[in-house]
């Protein structure tokens, strides 16, 4: 007979550094969606495959040898094509020795960068909704943060009030665009407010930029990348997972000036060391064959918004189309007056049909009635739940 671990009595008790931090939304959604037999459309992955060249060429290194450790900060093909992706499309002339690192997913990313500028007692700003890794980040290196809501419709920046936030203790701002959960997309007043808040004081930025190639209606990306003084002061991030359809594999970058890279690499090399080599290569040779795949991501992302944007014409849902990533925040108040928390998943039991509740990325939840709801699926998945939601 096997002995149980959780028969052992602890001789010692584990004073939590995360105590108020539950398993992730995401986790908790998709668990329900599968024990449900729902339609998940929670959190967000793609129910299709990467490229098929992709695939291959991963295949490739993997049954030809490629399995060791590869170099700590990324291979140096890999970096290359990043760097002059970057330049590219950005025109930063980005050296991918000393300027570029590659991680395992753009969690890793965030972790690290949040880690090299954080110091005990210092604040860090972020928006709420906000993604749900930075806080744990921020507090695990002894920081705290300052919450700045952002406010439907829009979900827009208010930069007068990020002035006013901004102390003495203030060290870094967290930015993201495209925005999960809300879709909103930073324009030129975002750049110009975000320059005036930090010009002249000793702030960091880390810029989540995930969803860089998923912005629509012929809205430009504004990467922080593009402006030599604020990429002097920031850790942009990407992640190759939003971009070939493969979350699961966890490879994204960063891009910092030498300074912070530097820094940034001294914990990136003890929290991972390094990337799955297959992957590595296999993406390089990609990025470096197809540019084609990121320039038309876009056009085949926001296909998918209006596609699931029309089947819901006729529901009692208001929306506002999003501007960027592969989420829809869909409007229920005509339908319910109950929490989106309950809500999620009392309509994934019931309904079958599986989203995510937005209040939970707030530190003071507004009244609002949205939940989200992701489009990267098949036409005919997201037919099928918008049939559901329309008979709400
Ligand atoms: N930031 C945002 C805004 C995200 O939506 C996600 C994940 N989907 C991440 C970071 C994490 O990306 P990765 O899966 O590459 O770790
Ligand atoms: N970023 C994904 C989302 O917003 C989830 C990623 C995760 O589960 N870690 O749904």
């Amino acid at each position: 007979m096997l002995w149980k671990l959780s028969d052992t009595q602890p001789e010692l008790a584990l004073n939590s550094k995360l105590p108020s931090v539950g398993t992730t939304i995401f986790t908790v959604m998709s668990k329900l969606a599968a024990d449900e037999g729902a339609i998940n459309l929670s959190q967000g992955y793609p129910d299709f495959d990467g490229p098929p060249l992709l695939l291959e060429r991963v295949s490739h290194y993997l049954t030809n040898g490629y399995n060791q450790y590869p170099p700590m900060a990324g291979i140096e093909p890999l970096r290359a094509v990043i760097a002059n992706k970057v330049g590219t499309l950005y025109g930063a002339a980005i050296d991918p020795e000393t300027e570029v690192t590659v991680t395992s997913g753009a969690t890793e990313a965030l972790f690290c960068a949040i880690t090299a500028v954080i110091q005990p007692g210092d604040e860090a700003i972020v928006f709420d909704p906000c993604y749900d890794s930075y806080e744990p980040a921020v507090t695990l290196a002894g920081g705290t943060c300052r919450h700045i809501p952002l406010r439907a419709p829009g979900f827009r920046i208010d930069w007068n009030r990020v002035a006013d936030a901004i102390g003495p203790k203030t060290r870094l701002i967290m930015t993201n665009t495209p925005h999960n959960p809300t879709g909103a997309v930073w324009d030129a007043a975002d750049i110009d407010g975000l320059r005036t808040v930090t010009a002249e004081r000793d702030l960091y930025v880390v810029a989540d930029e995930v969803y860089e190639h998923i912005v629509f209606d012929g809205r430009p990306h504004l990467s922080l990348a593009r402006y030599p003084d604020l990429l002097a002061r920031s850790f942009v991030v990407s992640s190759f997972g939003k971009t070939y359809h493969t979350t699961g594999w966890k490879v994204a970058y960063c891009v910092a000036p030498p300074e912070l890279t530097a820094e940034f690499r001294r914990i990136h090399q003890f929290v991972t060391f390094t990337t799955a080599t297959p992957l590595q290569y296999g993406i390089a040779d990609f990025l470096g064959k197809c540019p084609e795949h990121h320039e038309n991501l876009a056009a085949f992302y926001q296909a998918k918004r209006d596609l699931f944007c029309n089947f819901l014409t006729g529901s009692r849902f208001k929306l506002t189309p999003s501007a960027g990533t592969f989420f829809q925040l869909l409007d229920y108040g005509e339908i319910t007056n109950e929490a989106d928390a309950e809500l999620a998943r009392r309509w994934t039991r019931e309904e079958k049909v599986a989203s995510i509740p937005i209040s939970v990325f707030y530190e003071e939840p507004p009244r609002q009635q949205f939940l989200r709801f992701c489009f990267a699926k098949d036409d005919a998945t997201l037919e099928r739940a918008a049939e559901i939601l329309c008979r709400l």
